[in-house]
């Protein structure tokens, strides 16, 4: 069986294929700049030992419909591709990031389920859109393929109302939808799945903190399986310190910069979500650039990834009262699973909470899950490289099977 995964940005198309009976994947890329004269779109085969072939190809796509066609040549191409015709396609998944409260799972794509995504514009306008036109696109080039939705919110849908309902009126929740939502649901799924297996435990019986710390950054707070809390919030801003992202500051912050600065919404929009950030306190939102200036002894750096570290630390604390018992802590995504000085200040002084890394664990830089705590720790802390495609493909395999 054999399952595309499809994540349709507003100007990229970012794909992979997975052969599902082997669960490994077979091609994979990324059509960037879809509209614009500098479009790219990078391509790779992986052979069955593992190697990969890469071609890269620089020519206008005008539309992702064009892109999309194109990247179907590529992957039935005899030398790059990974099928001999698109029929070979058993299903296509599609990432979704706003489901709303309608979705709590995958869900098989028809006409109801787009007018369901549409209503959801409102809560995600950046990026619904876009997801709605590759799953538009998608139908016809495999018209013949069923395509499901995988919703990054849907993992989060267990959130009981005490901790999704912001103290405002209530009839801002009813009529108009202002709840907590959350995002990073695969990942955050994913992980957990992954780090029971490694600890040779049911999911059922685990209560985890997992933490995804990419480019954007959040931690779901999961109680035997079921995300209980996360930290982001309507959008994506709220929560954690993250590339550009504010994450938690004072609501009346906007008001005073209003007033005071007269900024407009459209101008604190831009400055809380592009502007902020590792970015706003030191310059760049690139994790790697802040731990080389830190280096080379830069203050504003190391004041950046404190301000980083230290919100991390605060939700550690309070995901830890929220779920009563902890069991495991994961981190995962580009930074979490890359960094070792960002896990070992996430975990600093809290041998008292039974949290304690090794710091040979933790520093040894080899790839996949590793259990990074001390001997001593009562709580496992875990790395988990995350993979949100496969989680799809999984997703939509299991959702094909049961039908
Ligand atoms: P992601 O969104 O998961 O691709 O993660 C992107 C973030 O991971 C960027 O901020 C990168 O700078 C960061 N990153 C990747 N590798 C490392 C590393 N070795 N150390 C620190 N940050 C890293």
């Amino acid at each position: 069986m054999k399952i595309l995964v499809i994540n349709t940005g507003s100007s990229s198309i970012k794909y992979e294929l997975f052969d599902m009976d082997h669960h490994v994947k077979l091609a994979a890329g990324l059509a960037e700049k879809i509209s614009e004269d500098a479009s790219v779109l990078k391509h790779e085969k992986v052979n069955k030992n593992g190697e990969s072939v890469k071609k890269i190809e620089k020519q206008k796509i005008p539309d992702h419909r064009a892109g999309l066609n194109r990247i179907v040549e590529l992957l039935t191409d005899p030398e790059f591709g990974a099928i001999q015709n698109k029929s070979g396609i058993s299903a296509v998944g599609h990432r979704v990031v706003h489901g709303g409260e309608h979705f709590h799972s995958t869900t098989l794509i028809d006409e109801s389920v787009m007018k369901a995504v549409r209503e959801n514009v409102p809560l995600a306008p950046l990026h619904n859109p876009p997801n709605l036109i590759g799953i538009e696109v998608a139908h016809t080039v495999f018209p013949e393929s069923p395509q499901y939705a995988v919703f990054d919110t849907a993992f989060h849908m267990s959130i009981p109302k005490r901790a999704y309902l912001y103290a405002i009126p209530m009839d801002m929740y009813v009529k108009d939808r202002v709840r907590r939502y959350g995002f990073h649901g695969t990942s955050h799924a994913y992980v957990a799945e992954k780090a029971a297996e490694h600890m040779n435990r049911p999911l059922s019986d685990l209560n985890m903190i997992t933490i995804h710390l990419g480019n954007g950054a959040s931690m779901s707070a999961i109680q035997k399986g079921k995300s209980i809390d996360t930290t982001m919030g309507m959008t994506p801003l709220e929560g954690l310190v993250m590339g550009t992202r504010s994450g938690d500051i004072d609501p009346a912050i906007p008001f005073y910069l209003s007033d005071h600065l007269n900024m407009s919404l459209k101008e604190i929009n831009t400055l809380l979500n592009k502007k902020s950030g590792l970015k706003g306190l030191c310059g760049t939102n690139d994790m790697r650039e802040v731990i080389q200036r830190i280096q080379t002894g830069d203050e504003q750096a190391k004041l950046a990834l404190d301000v980083y570290t230290y919100r991390i630390k605060k939700y550690i604390g309070a995901f830890y009262a929220a779920l009563g018992k902890l069991d495991c802590l994961v981190f995962t995504a580009g930074i979490g699973e890359n960094n070792p000085l960002i896990r070992n200040l996430c975990c600093s002084d809290m041998n008292e909470l039974g949290i304690e890394l090794d710091n040979e664990r933790n520093n040894n830089p080899a790839k996949g899950i590793k259990e990074v705590n001390s001997s001593n720790s009562r709580i496992k802390v875990l790395v988990v490289p995350t993979n949100e495609e496969l989680k799809i493909a999984d997703e939509t395999k299991k959702c094909l099977l049961s039908q």
